[in-house]
């Protein structure tokens, strides 16, 4: 019997890349009022700079192109500390509507805690999820696929690993660390995020794959 569902944040409640692309025009606002830039142009070019290098260096790139002598730091906290509208996935806002106060619900999510903490409030979780944990409050080497983090959620819930859900996008590290406690896993495969297309040895992967939160509702009703 599955008593507490756990959800990771970014591409599974909600499509990351609205945050990305949000954030990214914060940034560009600042660098064209600060050095008489088109923002139309600098957005095209960050956007072009993130498709053909990935995160890491984007903004040192789009500074070079520039030639703009910027401090990096500078735009990292623009991008960290901006609030770009984003709204949770429809499906994941009907199946929190739908079960919201009739079953517990928690999120385990990866990343800079000040941001994921921004996205959470962004997305106005904390009406639906009763256990929230940003696994960069512990340090780095809590971020998953640590064990730590979905045993400390199982604690918060008074229940046993075997009777939580976790779901996720993330092959690479979602399920790794929720299956090592024996909890139950699912992997959500949606139309768009950096994931979708990767598919690992079985002792990585969930264990199934749905496409909608629509279909957890099945899954819900029959073992909760
Ligand atoms: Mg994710």
């Amino acid at each position: 019997m599955v008593k507490a569902v756990i959800f990771d944040l970014d591409d599974t409640l909600y499509r990351e890349k609205d945050f990305v692309e949000g954030a990214f025009k914060y940034v560009c606002k600042y660098l064209s009022m600060q050095y008489e830039l088109n923002f139309g142009k600098l957005y095209e070019d960050i956007n072009d700079i993130l498709k053909k290098h990935g995160r890491g260096s984007i903004f040192n790139i789009l500074c070079k192109k520039y030639n703009i002598a910027e401090d990096i730091s500078t735009l990292v906290n623009i991008y960290r500390n901006s609030l770009p509208q984003i709204d949770l996935y429809e499906d994941a806002a009907n199946f929190f509507k739908k079960y919201s106060g009739k079953y517990s619900f928690g999120i385990i999510t990866d990343g800079k805690a000040s941001v994921q903490w921004n996205k959470i409030g962004l997305l106005n979780l904390k009406k639906y999820v009763d256990g929230i944990i940003v696994t960069d409050d512990y340090g780095k080497k809590y971020w998953k696929p640590n064990s730590f983090v979905y045993l400390k959620m199982a604690q918060y819930f008074e229940c046993r690993p075997e009777e939580c859900l976790y779901i996720g996008d993330n092959p690479n590290k979602d399920f790794i660390g929720a299956r090592a406690i024996g909890m139950n896993t699912i992997r959500i495969i949606r139309k768009s995020g950096d994931h979708m297309n990767t598919f690992l040895d079985s002792s990585k992967e969930a264990d199934f794959n749905i496409n909608s939160m629509d279909k957890l509702q099945n899954i819900i009703e029959n073992r909760m």
